[in-house]
């Protein structure tokens, strides 16, 4: 890496001035038609950007469009069941994403009278609602001045800032807030906010940024110091952790399966609570352990064959998993509570995670069966909005 100045100054005066008017002109201009623009109802801006957390525009708006067809404001979605917004939000993942949705909307229609809060701390007292979220809706749907710094906006600073060092170290990610604060167009903070994010995503990429078409070109400094490549630093990675699940596709002579609800210590990474197959962490031996397993926590006979699938591989964040599945050829599907049957075709009338559907795809394969893994799994953007707490 070459060396280059520290953080620079701020862009001010004349030069911050034409910096918002560009930004602002390009966006009236090209900004994109995307379904969560086409009003500014504060409901509609937070599915979006909930949705929006980790995963591709093109990947959100058929999940976006589905889910508002369905729940078409917050009344809508505080009454339904939870199993049924889980449904709706199958293959997205993060799924602690829809039951803090589901569990806000409701603290809405009770507290707020069905409207989405314009105060900053009221917003921030609703779950799943972060710094980032709070600030996204608030400006968006009510113009509230607060801006807002994600992955992208983050990126469009410190380039134009020359900014070096690690993004997410916080004494820079602190100034980059600072300094999202400062050039912040108060009086359309929502759209000020909207051309920062839509430039880091269309034009100052994390690779290749088209800075010849940039609308802030003569503002950035990274540019002009030939360090459009260098800046941001690559985030250096957590290390990788290993896991092995086994899991249990049971299925009887009707080619029913069972499901299960494990509060097991890997679920919420792996299945999100949702309905899984029997499923236990391994430490040594896969086939030993599941049927262990299997006896302590549905009474299954210990003679039991267990016939091995192929493996999956899941990633998680930093866990690199590999799913271990076997078939059971059960009589009978044991009887025990908050277990479902089904058939392993129909898997995807229930809320179930993306591992859970590669397990089903497996035994799909060995039983001819075929839509055991229907639901595909929308794209993750791994450079897009990831703050963690919204
Ligand atoms: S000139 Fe290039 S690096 Fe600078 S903000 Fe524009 S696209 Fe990003």
């Amino acid at each position: 890496m070459r060396h280059y100045p520290a953080m620079t100054e701020r862009v001010s005066g004349a030069g911050l001035k034409k910096l918002r008017g560009d930004l602002l002109e390009w966006f009236d201009r090209h900004r994109r038609e995307l379904p969560w623009r086409a009003s500014r109802d504060p409901y509609r801006v937070w599915i979006a950007e909930v949705m929006l957390q980790q995963t591709r525009i093109a990947a959100v708006i058929p999940y976006y469009e589905r889910f508002l067809a369905r729940f078409p404001d917050v009344t809508a979605l505080a009454r339904a069941p939870e199993r049924e917004v889980l449904k709706l939000w199958s293959g997205l993942g993060y799924y602690s994403r829809a039951r803090n949705l589901h569990a806000a909307a409701e603290k809405i229609v009770a507290e707020h009278g069905g409207i989405f809060p314009r105060e900053l701390g009221a917003a921030l007292d609703l779950p799943g609602i972060g710094v980032y979220t709070a600030a996204a809706v608030l400006s968006i749907a009510y113009d509230v001045p607060l801006a807002v710094l994600d992955g992208n906006v983050a990126r469009v600073l410190s380039r134009i800032g020359a900014v070096r060092g690690e993004l997410r170290a916080s004494e820079n990610w602190t100034a980059l807030q600072e300094t999202a604060d400062e050039y912040l167009v108060a009086s359309r903070a929502g759209d000020w906010n909207q051309a920062l994010m839509e430039l880091g995503e269309v034009c100052c990429t994390p690779k290749s940024p088209t800075c010849l078409v940039c609308p802030v070109v003569h503002e950035c400094r990274a540019y002009a110091l030939g360090l459009t490549g260098e800046i941001p630093e690559p985030r250096r990675k957590r290390a990788t952790v290993t896991v092995r699940i086994a899991a249990a596709v049971l299925v009887d002579p009707a080619g029913r399966t069972l499901l299960v609800r494990d509060p097991g210590a890997h679920d919420d990474v792996v299945f999100s609570r949702m309905w899984q197959f029997p499923a236990v962490a391994v430490k040594r031996n896969a086939r030993d352990e599941l049927l262990e397993h299997l006896r302590g926590t549905l009474g299954v006979d210990a003679s039991l064959r267990l016939e091995k699938l192929a493996v999956a591989k899941h990633g998680v964040t930093f866990r690199d998993i590999t799913l271990e599945p076997f078939l059971v050829r059960v009589e009978e599907l044991p009887k025990v509570a908050r277990t479902r049957v089904l058939a392993l075709g129909k898997l995807g009338v229930v809320p179930v995670s993306g591992a859970t559907r590669k397990i089903a795809e497996r035994a799909g394969v060995v039983l001819g069966v075929t839509g055991a893994a229907k639901l595909k799994k929308a794209k993750r953007d791994p450079s897009a909005r990831e703050r963690a707490s919204g």
